[in-house]
């Protein structure tokens, strides 16, 4: 595994042990060039996933990518990094199992919503503001009303017209 840092490609495993749930191993490397350190992940993939963004262009589907979108929705929550890792796995899992291969974008933010929807209220809802590019304070009461239980609205939002940026 090459180094992230200055490129060597002699770096070493220090470490190696399974996730909490086992669905992966997470694998501490050093490299003995410049001394970074960094992490890396095996994961079982099912299938190869492409995403089909709404301009229909299409590209490979990036787990990193949709971490990222997460993190800055869950940024100084305390939210068990476990049980985001559980939650991508469970969406990529569904991706892998529902599709052909290819999965549209907003399937992907679909899924996402519903998983932080679960996993906690504020990150679901900066996650919502930025995915449906709130432009009215409607909008947001319609979470706000969806977070407080009522079902009518959240058929509504699945399969409101499209006008967010791709989450992935
Ligand atoms: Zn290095």
């Amino acid at each position: 595994m090459r180094c992230p840092y200055c490129g060597s490609l002699d770096t070493q495993v220090k470490d190696s042990r399974p996730t909490e749930d086992a669905s992966a191993i997470r694998r501490r490397r050093v490299c003995p060039d410049c001394a970074g350190r960094f992490t890396t992940f095996e994961r079982v993939q099912l299938r190869e996933l492409t995403v089909v963004k709404k301009s229909g262009r299409r590209v490979p589907f990036d787990r990193d990518k949709l971490m990222q979108s997460l993190s800055i929705s869950l940024r100084k929550r305390p939210i068990d990094p476990e049980r985001v890792e559980r939650m991508v796995n469970g969406i990529v899992r569904q991706l892998e199992s529902q599709s052909e291969g290819e999965v549209h974008s907003v399937r992907i933010g679909e899924l996402v919503m519903e998983g932080l929807r679960a996993l906690d209220p504020i990150a679901y809802v900066r996650f919502a503001s930025v995915y449906k590019n709130f432009r009215e304070a409607s909008d947001f009461s319609t979470i706000i009303d969806e977070l407080a239980g009522s079902d009518s609205d959240a058929q509504d939002l699945a399969t409101a017209p499209g006008k967010a940026p791709d989450p992935a």
